[in-house]
């Protein structure tokens, strides 16, 4: 059989590489997980789904203070696990049908594949666990990132759940253990938390979301202790299972317990189970495979993005640097008017409660890359729609530089926080300075966004 013109490892940003410019390329797509990877089956998108049920939640809970007096009688989880994957998952499989019935040039296999060294001509031979060996000319490594577990947590041998199963659960845990401090720990703590489980919350940092800014993480961390049991600073020993009760035992001998236990402690990228050596690739000392800003690997005609290249593990990343991918795939390796990755200014929302999104420099990496910075804090509560909302924690934190007015990092606490901070991404991406982004447009009052306006107002530039 001819070689493949491209083979595509991995169905979630990778499988928005074929269009209708590589109609006349042969292409091979394997997924051995679910078809359309991990956003839409179990990352972003469910999560969101499920986040926004418990925002719905939270807020019914709080409506006494605006003389609102709702209360959540019931949450009918199954119907709530039914409403997001009874969307999801006929788009996982529409998207896969459409790849196998109305793509006649993509063949998609769904073993486990692998590198298995080159062939006489050149192409690269890759082998699936089905059995089959597959030739291809070009491939792109699309192959993500899969949950870490604690080897405390595997030798124990008590049963665990990670984002892969935890939406699905049958019913809602009376109590929940998180394993983690980070963006998933803490999205789902929110989401078990609102929707009725009591959640222990269990990080080995001193604060949760602890690369945040450090403003951020501590705010936040001060929210969580209100409702969660927060174990920080905590060193894991082992898991006990005792009948239907999982237990976690720390080196100072204290224990947290629950009915289920959620891993969410990293996520590793899958280029570990790809055979790379036999190509002549090696992974960097964080498990990454390596590219240059154009996505090229250091074997010809191999790219890769995504989590199992990228720094980020961010979709919104993954889909970047797919359509850079995409681009030079069509230009040729050896082009040279490759386009290239923009890694300036990368944002990142945490859709927990209260919401978290930060884009560019912390004040601590501001300061310690030797600028002269101004830094302002605007809480939510200083503006009119802040006072509607009666928030108490909300913050919008601002980082530039003094000389110039150039902003140098946005970090947001508080409702809609993700929403809100778009215009500052604009501004770092464009160069857009603070008196001119304040001063140089309406904003709409008394909208929330009168923080942002009101921060830039406040940096003493
Ligand atoms: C719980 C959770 C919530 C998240 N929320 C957000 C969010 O709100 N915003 C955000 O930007 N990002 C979020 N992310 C991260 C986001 O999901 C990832 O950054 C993104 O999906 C990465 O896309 P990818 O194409 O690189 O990899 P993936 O989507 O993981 O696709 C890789 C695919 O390759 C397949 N594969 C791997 N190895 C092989 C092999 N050997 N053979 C065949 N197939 C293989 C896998 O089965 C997988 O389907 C979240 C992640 C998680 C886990």
């Amino acid at each position: 059989m001819a070689p493949l013109d491209l083979a595509i490892i991995g169905s979630g940003s990778g499988n928005s590489i074929p269009d209708e410019r590589f109609d006349s390329w042969r292409i091979g797509i394997f997924e051995s997980g679910v078809y359309g990877g991990t956003c839409l089956n179990v990352g972003c998108i469910p999560t969101k789904m499920f986040v926004y049920a418990a925002d719905v939640a939270e807020i019914a809970r709080e409506s006494d203070r605006y003389g609102v007096h709702a209360k959540v009688e019931s949450v009918d989880w199954p119907a709530i696990v039914r409403r997001v994957f009874g969307r999801i998952d006929p788009i996982s499989a529409g998207g896969k049908r459409y790849r196998i019935e109305d793509c006649p040039n993509i063949e998609v296999r769904t073993s486990p594949v692998r590198f298995a060294g080159k062939a006489e001509g050149g192409a690269y031979r890759l082998a699936t666990e089905a059995g089959e060996e597959v030739l291809a000319k070009r491939v792109v490594i699309a192959a993500g990132a899969r949950p870490v577990v604690p080897e405390e947590v595997i030798a124990s041998g008590a049963p665990f759940f990670t984002n892969e199963d935890v939406m699905r659960l049958p019913e809602l845990p009376e109590r929940l253990l998180v394993l983690g401090g980070g963006y998933i720990a803490t999205e789902f703590a929110h989401v078990f938390s609102s929707l009725g489980s009591r959640v222990t919350v269990v990080a080995r940092g001193d604060a949760l979301l602890r690369y945040k800014d450090h403003e951020i993480s501590q705010r936040f961390t001060e929210v969580a202790k209100q409702k969660w049991d927060v174990r920080l600073g905590a060193r894991l020993e082992r898991v006990e299972q005792v009948g239907g009760e999982i237990a976690l035992v720390f080196q100072d001998g204290t224990r947290a317990s629950g009915d289920v236990l959620l891993v969410a402690t990293g996520r590793r990228p899958n280029g570990d189970r790809l055979d790379l050596g036999s190509i002549g690739l090696e992974l960097d000392e964080t498990g990454r495979v390596v590219t240059d800003r154009h996505g090229r690997t250091s074997a010809e005609d191999v790219w890769a993005f995504g989590d199992v290249s990228s720094p980020y593990q961010l979709k919104h990343v993954a889909n970047h640097e797919a359509r850079v991918v995409q681009a030079n795939l069509l230009r040729g390796w050896d082009s040279l008017e490759l386009d290239a990755f923009d890694h300036r200014f990368v944002p990142a929302a945490v859709f927990t409660h209260p919401q978290v999104a930060t884009v560019g420099l912390t004040e601590a990496q501001a300061r310690e890359q030797g600028f002269d910075v101004a830094v302002k804090t605007q809480n939510f509560g200083d503006v009119a729609y802040g006072w509607g909302m009666e928030d108490t924690t909300g913050l919008c934190k601002l980082v530039a530089e003094r000389r110039t007015g150039r902003l140098l990092g946005a970090h947001l606490l508080g409702p809609q926080a993700a929403t809100l901070i778009q215009p500052l991404i604009q501004a770092l991406s464009f160069g857009l300075d603070a008196r001119s982004m304040a001063r140089g447009q309406y904003w709409i009052h008394p909208a929330l966004s009168e923080v942002v306006e009101n921060a830039l107002l406040g940096l003493d530039l």
